[in-house]
């Protein structure tokens, strides 16, 4: 794509400094953080000293100003290369709904502070536990007293909260019944938040089967101030959903880079492992869903590419970000499923990464959107067929 040979040298020099990083944090460091489900702190001190995470902040801000193809290559880089961006790579993307849609003083405060790691902004509250996927029926609120808000409600999978000074809160400050639609009356707020855990926030953290730092959270009247609020009241719904496409492009680049480690571990180990005289990887039942693999790999590569050139012209349609996020999640799981079968009995010993890897990509199929929500944007926004829900 035209985008990719602009960008061919930037984007080598990043492979080359993932792939030293993630050579410093090897398998056995991943291990031990996953059986201890701690946060790689080390591992993300790393990236944010490179200054990795701030790859997308615009130059103005402190960050390296670089396109979404190049943000995409680093974290495609550190799956594939074997490591996990999960624990950090909202902070190369949560900032764009403040990048957007955020006053000049807020752009001022906070970006190049989140450009240099000072301020991490990497929570971002949007799931509940009774709303679910249907996200304009969230029940949190900002009720207005007279120099800003108190937050009520609750919210869950709230990722890295316990890792981040800031997040991007979603919370309804107009009543569902008062608005004349649903998306209507839903605010974004900045929260500040090692001074909301001093007013009534409580972060509870969840044990997942990967270690990927994710807690609910509870807010009992928490007060927050005026210049908390990100753009104007009740405009929030329309400021996350900007956000999305970017989201969806570098998760779909993380599946890439899962989809390439798993084909490259089991092809090796296919040459390798000798069963009847011969290596597993000359049976046909071995090499031919490794082969499949790598096409659906590449394939959905290419409609990530195209996602990434739709998304650098500044179209706002969500149907690239969406296929790419669809396919590459689909095209790492067949390539986890490969890699788990052709290493027989020792695909489920830790020390092999398959099994971490293969719980660690499972996830993208369910967040940060569900297959059946993309199907179904698809279905409604391409094909003009009825909306089903
Ligand atoms: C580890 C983890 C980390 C996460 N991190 C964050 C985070 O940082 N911030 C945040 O806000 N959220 C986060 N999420 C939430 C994530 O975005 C949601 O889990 C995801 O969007 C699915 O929502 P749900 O779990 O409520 O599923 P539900 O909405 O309950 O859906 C359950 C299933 O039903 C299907 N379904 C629902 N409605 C329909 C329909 N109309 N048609 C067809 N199928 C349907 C869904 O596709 C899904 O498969 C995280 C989740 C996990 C598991």
């Amino acid at each position: 794509m035209l985008m990719k040979s602009e960008n061919d040298e930037v984007v080598s020099q990043v492979r080359e400094t993932v792939q030293r990083v993630c050579e410093e944090f090897d398998g056995e460091y991943w291990r031990e953080k996953d059986r201890k489900r701690e946060y790689p702190t080390e591992f993300v001190n790393k990236l944010t000293e490179l200054g990795l995470l701030a790859s997308l902040i615009p130059e103005e801000y402190g960050g390296s100003g670089l396109s979404i193809s190049v943000g995409s290559e680093i974290l495609k880089a550190i799956h594939e290369f074997g490591a996990n961006a999960s624990a950090c790579h909202a902070q190369m993307y949560t900032m764009g709904t403040v990048l957007r849609h955020g006053s000049d003083e807020q752009k001022a405060q906070f970006l190049p502070k989140i450009a240099s790691g000072d301020l991490r902004l990497q929570a971002f509250g949007v799931t509940e536990p009774t709303a679910g996927t249907d996200t304009t029926s969230l029940t949190t609120t900002a009720t207005k007293t007279d120099d800003g808000y108190l937050i009520s409600g609750q919210k869950i999978w709230t990722s890295r909260a316990e890792h981040s000074d800031l997040m991007v809160l979603l919370a309804r400050t107009t009543p569902k019944e008062k608005v004349a639609k649903k998306s209507q009356g839903l605010s974004v707020f900045l929260v500040d938040m090692n001074e909301a855990k001093k007013n009534g926030m409580t972060i509870q953290p969840i044990r997942t089967m990967l270690n990927h730092s994710t807690t609910q959270i509870f807010f009992d009247n928490v007060p927050i101030p005026d210049s908390a609020l990100v753009g104007e009241e009740g405009k929030g719904f329309k400021y996350i959903l900007s956000g999305m496409n970017a989201e969806r492009i570098l998760i779909a680049a993380e599946c890439i880079g899962d989809a390439r480690w798993f084909i490259s571990k089991a092809t090796q180990y296919s040459k390798e492992r000798e069963v009847f005289g011969r290596p597993i990887g000359q049976n046909q039942g071995i090499q031919f869903p490794i082969a499949r693999a790598f096409a659906e790999t590449e394939a959905a590569e290419a409609i990530l590419d195209k996602a990434c050139y739709f998304y650098e012209e500044g179209d706002t349609s969500g149907t690239y970000a969406n296929m790419a996020k669809l396919l590459s999640s689909e095209a790492s799981w067949s390539a986890a499923e490969i890699c788990m079968q052709a290493h027989g009995g020792f695909a489920v010993a830790e020390e092999y990464d398959v099994e971490r890897k293969f719980r660690e990509t499972r996830l993208y199929q369910i967040a940060p959107i569900s297959t059946n929500l993309i199907l179904s944007y698809l279905a409604e926004h391409e094909l003009g067929l009825p909306r089903s829900y």
